[in-house]
């Protein structure tokens, strides 16, 4: 079923020992998180990814209210791809009710993800936006509590995903070697914000697995804008547009251009992008193919970073105040 013809480039994930597709999938989308997808399309989606050699889907209960993890599942279900030729993620702790990391919630989480995912294990299990709950919990609770999923084979490795980059170091320096093996972070490895760079060299000195999601700034980066509910301040939204329209009328595409930009970094190992259809799964691939063959548009992405500079590394609040 694989088509042999594109190569989509693979990295290794930390020491996991795992090689995931330098683009990966972010099924947010499936959970109609900007906008309405279809069952059809979201299949189409998935189906399109598999093809053209992204082996690597992340999704979440939070996802639509659980509506993610079950069109991925379903997709995948459909498809009919064997088990060994994808990875995929979801995570614990954040749901439409609310932040919930107690090892009792978490334990009974993965099971109702798997069989929304109609699953009998998945390959990471992240703690979903850590920030919002007490660090010392993930340390003493969660992650032990994970390790035990593990053992019993409901997962293969564990990671934890957030905003603020501090939280990273919070828990990476307090938790046994080898209990935390990825951490995903999103929004700090953009065109607009790279402030992940500088985190770089202690993830990769703690060994863990780095994914970095939103190269698009969670739409920001796009022709068409972000959703209602992104957190931007009106000033990065608007230098984002500008920068976006600069792009359009020189004949470029924004969203290529952040793509190639997130991806340039190999001691990232995957960059999860959110697809809504066949079409920007082809697009986002084609982006990362040109990438290895041509190089990075660097007049353009300079260009792009001019217009950025004064909102250049703006975030906003997420969670409880950490360092
Ligand atoms: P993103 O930056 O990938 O942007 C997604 C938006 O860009 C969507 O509107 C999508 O339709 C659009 N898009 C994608 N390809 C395009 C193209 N070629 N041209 C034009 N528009 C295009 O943001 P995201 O979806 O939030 O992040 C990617 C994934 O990373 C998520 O789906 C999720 O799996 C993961 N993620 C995890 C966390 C977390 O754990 N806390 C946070 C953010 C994202």
């Amino acid at each position: 079923m694989m088509s042999t013809e594109v190569k989509l480039e693979r990295r290794e994930l930390g020491n996991t020992g795992l090689n995931v597709s330098c683009v990966g999938f972010g099924a947010s989308p499936l959970g109609n998180a900007f906008g309405v997808v279809s069952e059809e399309e979201a299949i189409a989606s998935v189906r399109e990814a598999l093809n053209l050699g992204i082996n690597y889907f992340d999704t979440s209960p939070y996802y639509g209210g659980t509506l993610s993890e079950k069109v991925l599942g379903n997709a995948l279900k459909v498809i009919g791809v064997p088990r060994n030729e994808f990875i995929l993620s979801t995570k614990c702790g954040r749901y439409v009710e609310g932040f919930d990391f107690s090892a009792e919630r978490v334990t009974r989480s993965i099971d109702e993800s798997l069989a929304r995912l109609k699953l009998d294990y998945v390959d990471i299990l992240h703690c979903h936006d850590i920030e919002f709950g007490s660090l010392d919990q993930i340390v003493n609770e969660t992650i032990p509590a994970l390790q035990k999923l593990k053992e019993a084979g409901k997962i293969r490795f564990v990671g934890i995903t957030g905003l603020p980059l501090g939280i990273f170091n919070y828990v990476l320096d307090r938790v046994p070697p080898g209990s935390v093996d990825v951490i995903l972070s999103y929004c700090h490895y953009s065109i607009n914000d790279s402030t992940l760079e500088h985190l770089l060299p202690y993830l990769k000195s703690k060994g863990v697995g780095i994914i970095n999601a939103s190269p698009l700034s969670m739409g920001l980066l796009t022709e068409n804008g972000p959703p209602e509910w992104h957190p931007a301040s009106p000033g990065l939204k608007s230098a984002c547009q500008a920068a976006a329209a600069h792009c359009k009328e020189k004949g470029k595409n924004i969203s290529k251009l952040a793509l190639q930009y997130s991806l340039s970094n190999k001691e990232i190992s995957s960059v999860l992008v959110g697809m809504n259809s066949a079409r920007q799964v082809k697009e986002n691939v084609a982006a990362a193919l040109e990438l290895t063959s041509v190089g990075k548009d660097e007049g353009a992405i300079g260009e792009i970073q001019t217009i950025l500079e004064p909102v250049k590394n703006e975030t906003w609040p997420s969670g409880r105040i950490y360092p």
